[in-house]
């Protein structure tokens, strides 16, 4: 597909002069949402293809494509009415992005997406591109399981594909649960990972543009509890310069093997020895990135747009200390209410600092992502007690 690029918003499009630059994403997520948000106030119009009627994405954009992610009529007007297309979401069939690659310029590719799609593959890549990560095995068939090394355990066995927010994954003590802990996830392909001793987790969001050129982020420094994500701080406190020079050069790598073009963000374990090890990663922004809507002169979705517009990529700069706190649907349940009701979003409004983003989703559940709370600081300090006091507020355990 020849690439008319860089895009200019408001410009007509090079493909369709009746109407002005139109940015798709497939998935009408909230990462599609906050996309739209930065897409709409450069001024391109945007198109989101998603199945669910109500998605948080779908209900900001110009136009929301309602279908399935394999539905080729729907591929196809996606394609007529875009003049570039990104994804939200990494379980996208790479065959829709191969799709859609043919008559529209489409970034990250549908070779990269499939990589991240898979652990193994995934754990393959950091090989391939000389970054560590712990030590695992993939587990498809019962000679498999049978061969298993004892050092693997204590471990934590995950589902190859379709994990997320510690979704998928068992921990198995010894040896001889492996068996019953694959049945439990139906004997699906696994890759087991011993489990490592934390120093802290760390991420790093990059965005890289067909040049080769690459951005960041300032590092990140992320809590998760029960497998999803909690807190982010950044800058993350008192971390040697050493290793975040290690985990850039790494995120650069990784980024560089798979000739990536958009927003990565690749996901580190700081071992207790002090070794940096690559968890995973995602072809898109990411949660532990949205703080520099509020803390950085350029976000992740900014990046997102700029990376596949052709538009300039610049180094964005933190110019506030900030921690993100997620806010789960289990905020909308009081004390083992079973009737949902809203957080005291006013008192929140009344923090000097606070930047509340709510997705727009109709039904609170437990576990799901509702919104992120940006807490931003004259200092690091003053940050930190002011989600200190956000969290009180809210129900949210101390970090
Ligand atoms: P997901 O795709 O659901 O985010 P992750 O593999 O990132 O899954 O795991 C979620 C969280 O579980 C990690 O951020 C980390 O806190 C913990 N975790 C995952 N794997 C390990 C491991 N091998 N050792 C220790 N903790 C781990
Ligand atoms: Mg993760």
């Amino acid at each position: 597909m020849p690439e008319a690029l860089p895009l200019l918003p408001g410009a007509p499009s090079p493909h369709d002069g009746t109407r002005a630059v139109t940015l798709g994403v497939l998935g009408g997520g909230q990462l599609g949402r906050m996309f739209v948000h930065a897409a709409q106030a450069l001024g391109f119009r945007t198109v989101v293809l998603d199945p669910d009627p109500a998605s948080p994405a779908g209900l900001v954009a110009h136009q929301h494509l309602c279908a399935a992610y394999d539905d080729a009529q729907a591929l196809d007007a996606l394609a007529r009415s875009c003049d570039a297309v990104t994804t939200e979401f990494e379980n996208v069939p790479a065959q829709s992005l191969s799709r859609l690659a043919s008559s529209v310029p489409v970034s990250p590719s549908g070779e990269a997406v499939a990589v991240c799609q898979h652990r193994a593959l995934e754990k393959a890549h950091f090989a391939r591109s000389g970054v560590p990560c712990v030590p695992w095995a993939l587990i498809q068939t019962d000679a498999d399981l049978a061969s298993i090394d004892e050092t693997l355990l204590p471990g934590i066995l995950k589902t190859a594909t379709l994990g997320y927010d510690g979704k998928g994954q068992v921990r198995v003590e010894r040896l001889p649960d492996l068996g019953a802990a694959w049945a439990a996830l139906k004997r699906v392909p696994c890759v087991l990972e011993r489990r490592v001793a934390l120093q802290r987790e760390l991420s790093v969001v990059i965005a890289r543009d067909r040049a080769g050129r690459c951005v960041h982020l300032p590092l990140q420094q992320n809590l998760h509890r029960d497998g999803i994500l909690a807190v982010t701080e950044v800058p993350a406190p008192d971390l040697p310069d050493a290793v975040a020079a290690q985990a850039l050069d790494a995120a650069e790598a990784v980024a560089a093997t798979l000739d990536y073009v958009g927003v990565l963000c690749v996901e580190f374990f700081l071992l207790q020895d002090g070794t940096l090890c690559a968890n995973e990663m995602a072809p898109r922004p990411h949660n532990s990135g949205h703080h520099s809507i509020d803390a950085c002169d350029l976000s992740q979705f900014d990046l997102q747009v700029r990376a596949l517009t052709g538009l300039p990529l610049l180094p964005p700069r933190l110019h506030s200390p900030a921690l993100m706190l997620n806010l789960l649907g289990d905020l909308w349940f009081a004390a083992g209410g079973a009737a949902p009701r809203t957080p005291c979003w006013d008192r929140v409004a009344g923090l000097p600092g606070a930047h509340l983003h709510l997705y727009g989703k109709v039904e609170p559940r437990r576990g799901r992502k509702m919104g992120h709370l940006t807490l931003t600081g004259a200092s690091a300090a003053s940050a930190r007690a002011l989600a200190a006091e956000a969290a009180l507020l809210l129900g949210i355990s101390p970090f």
